[in-house]
């Protein structure tokens, strides 16, 4: 079956799917994007991740494509005509098409992209494998809590990272302390059995993940803080994992080629896997 995409006001065959060459995405990465899992054909935290897109849009002044209520339409009808039954639903939007010029076109509509991606159902064995990361300087710019197209640093950390055999890198910014991967939230678990991510300011991007299993660990009664740890702190934990909704929580048990926890997925990073998958099947159709 052909993959369809929507494309500003249209669903497209995939090798049809195409934007303006003047697409300000395209010149100067003037846009945000959200990556929502789908799980048994739904999505997983829509409205979280809706609001985060709001407050993108806000934060760089860019109009929302059209309201809320006519977007979950289109991610709807989205996951319908590619029938996606797992994997990911990619939405893009961009200050829309205008003559190159840096300053705000003065009447431009959004565009808006909108495209599904098959990937393997969430699977406890491969998720319970462990991972390594690779540490790097964190060179982006000071606002990754706006989740922006401009996504070149994360680019070529990963790169480094795929090139040194890893799956991540872990950011560290000037004072040693990790930010977060290329493409995911970093968590340790101290020596004292505390489970720590970075605070949620303007360093990192706000993880809907990240919140997820923060308010599971609030119900269970699983102690955490939020606060930045360092390379040093994250060599000597006793455990290590990251979180996204593409990666779901994956065990990281190597940093920088030295093991973590023995190199072996840890105790508290099992259970929260776990609570993932059962809050994953608890999901209500899709309306
Ligand atoms: N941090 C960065 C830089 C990301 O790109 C992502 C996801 O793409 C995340 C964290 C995790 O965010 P979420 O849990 O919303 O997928």
């Amino acid at each position: 079956m052909s993959r369809i995409v929507y494309v500003n006001g249209r669903y497209l065959p995939y090798g049809e799917a195409a934007v303006h060459v003047e697409d300000r995405g395209y010149q100067f990465s003037d846009g945000v994007y959200e990556v929502f899992a789908i799980h048994n054909a739904r999505m997983v935290y829509e409205d979280p991740h809706l609001d985060r897109l709001e407050r993108s849009l806000g934060e760089l002044r860019m109009a929302p494509p059209m309201p809320r209520t006519a977007l979950k339409v289109v991610l709807r009808e989205t996951i319908r005509r590619n029938r996606s039954q797992h994997g990911l639903l990619y939405l893009q939007v961009t200050r829309g098409v205008a003559p190159r010029n840096h300053a705000f076109p003065e009447a431009t509509e959004s565009s808006l992209v909108v495209m599904a991606q098959h990937t393997p159902p969430y699977d406890m064995e491969t998720v319970n494998r462990g991972l390594a990361v690779i540490t790097i300087p964190d060179i982006r710019w000071k606002r990754p809590d706006i989740k922006s197209l401009s996504l070149l640093p994360n680019v070529l950390g990963k790169q480094q990272a795929v090139e040194a055999g890893a799956f991540e890198a872990w950011q560290v910014d000037d004072g040693g302390m990790v930010t977060e991967g290329t493409h995911s939230n970093a968590w340790i678990v101290s020596e004292g059995g505390e489970l720590i991510t970075r605070d949620a300011g303007k360093a990192i991007l706000d993880g809907i993940i990240r919140r997820a299993l923060l308010d599971m660990a609030r119900s269970e009664g699983i102690r955490f803080k939020e606060r930045a740890f360092s390379v040093e702190e994250a060599m000597a934990a006793k455990e290590a994992f990251l979180t996204s909704s593409s990666s779901f929580i994956k065990p990281v048990i190597r940093i920088d080629g030295r093991d973590i926890g023995g190199g072996k997925t840890g105790p508290l990073t099992q259970k929260l896997i776990g609570l993932y998958a059962e809050h994953l099947e608890t999901l209500g159709p899709l309306s």
